[in-house]
């Protein structure tokens, strides 16, 4: 037997911290970072004696979350205690959610090589972050930083629908997209807003019965789920084959080596002893307010791609890549707002933008200049103003000094030169350099013809208009 005689099965707890202005259950800010235990009170900081109160935030935005992945949205739904000791956890339990959590039976689509498929969700419920543990690098002890306590999270429970390590980025990379749309979470990935508990399990192909799972908490990476799936999958199928048994185990996965670790085995042995948390009201959801809720919902990624296809005449590949990510979306309709030019927007996006973007690890909205100024910067390229390889030039000055490009094409002086006279001056000068050109044109090489316009783009310092060159070459080659 070898690897293709078995499945991959996988699934994922996502964690996703919710943009609410405060906390889950008292009014502190939910702000990342900030000094040590400073965006704090006695609710989350665990004192004897205070209450929580639900932030009614945190539900809508989870509501929304839920009807935006097509689940059933609970008309009744209660917090429980989840009870384990960590001392970045003060209270000694988390409050979640346990048998009724707010949403439930819902799905994602994601694009396979076999054509589109759906990932069923379990249930998606509210519960709060803990705190964070600074480990004082000189081994001397570890200090508690409670900012993070009690920001709302919501967790989003896939069935074990995904069979691969391909699979999974898809699905993770859509519903942080949809999270994004919906706006309920900024997913930073490395500040955490968005991470994944990574269950995987093999089994014989053919077989329904699913093999024991192992799971990988906390990841937050991309590049690490693919690379520790593809690792965890591989090495199970490795101790089957070998006559060996899986352990349901709790692993720790080790960017550096590639490998992962045993953690804590056992997993299904951990009692939570869940009850319900008796310091909050049950939460009653009427269908008025999840109609309510669901009216503000923005424009999903699938329609704006449907309506960038049919409406904008964009191919299907460049409507993919826009609408992956929100804010590379928004750029792009606010760019074509400006130019009304969507196959040059997209051209300019997928290329130089993505590009900027991949270079700075930075998203689309966190440009240094606006979706306006990359309108303008193609209006002028239409208008012929400048030619698209000034145009590169202005956009590069544009991310270091964020300007209007007709500002920056002003001081600089690169507006085309597009004069018949102007043009003229310099093919006769270029003829006049460059005799041999002449005579292999003539010859029959074509090839002569580029490398004139070539020397008129470089002397001109790429200012000259290329067709109106092009022409003027061609008429004078002809005489
Ligand atoms: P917990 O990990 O908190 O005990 P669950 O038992 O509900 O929670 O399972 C958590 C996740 O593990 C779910 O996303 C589920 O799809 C996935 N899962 C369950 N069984 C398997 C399996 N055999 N292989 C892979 N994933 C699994
Ligand atoms: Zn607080
Ligand atoms: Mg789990």
């Amino acid at each position: 037997m070898s690897k293709e005689d078995y499945d991959i099965v996988i699934g994922l707890e996502v964690h996703s911290e919710l943009s609410t202005k405060t906390k889950i259950f008292c009014s502190c800010p939910t702000e990342f970072g900030g000094e040590p235990n400073t965006h704090c009170c006695p609710v989350c900081m665990a004192m004897p004696g205070a209450l929580p109160v639900l932030n009614k935030k945190v539900v809508e935005y989870a509501i929304k979350a839920g009807i935006a992945t097509n689940c059933t949205i609970a008309k009744e739904s209660k917090n429980d205690r989840k009870n384990y000791f960590y001392p970045d956890l003060p209270k000694s339990y988390q409050i979640s959610q346990f048998d009724m959590p707010l949403c439930t039976n819902g799905f994602v689509e994601i694009e396979t090589e076999n054509g589109p498929k759906k990932i069923r969700l379990v249930r998606i419920h509210i519960e709060e972050d803990a705190g964070k543990l600074n480990h004082d690098e000189y081994g001397r002890g570890s200090l508690v930083d409670l900012n993070r306590a009690g920001v709302p999270l919501i967790e989003i429970v896939s069935e074990p629908d995904i069979s691969s390590a391909s699979e999974a980025e898809a699905y993770l990379k859509k519903l942080k997209s949809i999270l994004e749309y919906i706006e309920v979470s900024d997913c930073k990935m490395q500040e955490g807003s968005l991470r994944a508990d990574v269950n995987v399990s093999v089994k014989k192909k053919g077989t329904d019965e699913l093999g024991t799972r192992t799971e990988m908490k906390n990841m937050n990476s991309f590049r690490s789920i693919v690379r520790a799936i593809e690792y965890e999958s591989e090495r199970q199928i490795e101790v089957l084959e070998n006559g060996g048994i899986i352990t349901q185990e709790t692993l720790r996965w080790d960017d550096v080596s590639g490998k992962t670790f045993s953690m804590r085995d056992k997993e299904d042995a951990q009692d939570y002893r869940y009850f319900p948390e008796p310091d909050l009201a049950m939460i009653r959801i009427s269908d008025e307010y999840v109609q309510k809720i669901s009216k503000t919902l923005p424009e999903m990624p699938e329609k704006r791609k449907a309506r960038y296809i049919e409406e904008l005449g964009l191919p299907e590949y460049d409507a993919n890549i826009l609408t992956s990510s929100k804010h590379l979306s928004d750029l792009f309709e606010r760019a074509n707002n400006v130019c009304n030019n969507p196959k040059a927007v997209s051209n300019w996006i997928m290329s130089d933008i993505i590009k900027i973007l991949n270079e700075e690890g930075i998203e689309a909205d966190k440009l240094p200049f606006s979706a306006e100024q990359l309108g303008k910067l193609i209006n002028l390229i239409d208008k012929k103003t400048i030619s698209t390889s000034i145009a590169k030039t202005v956009l590069e000055e544009m991310t270091v000094n964020p300007k209007d490009p007709e500002e920056i094409i002003k001081e600089k002086g690169l507006i085309q030169i597009s004069d018949e006279g102007a043009i003229k001056e310099i093919v006769l000068k270029i003829l006049e350099e460059n005799p041999q050109s002449i005579a292999d044109y003539k010859a029959g090489r074509d090839r002569a013809l580029g490398f004139l316009v070539g020397q008129a783009m470089k002397q001109t310092k790429g200012k000259a208009n290329p067709q109106m060159l092009n022409t003027m070459f061609l008429e004078e080659l002809k005489k």
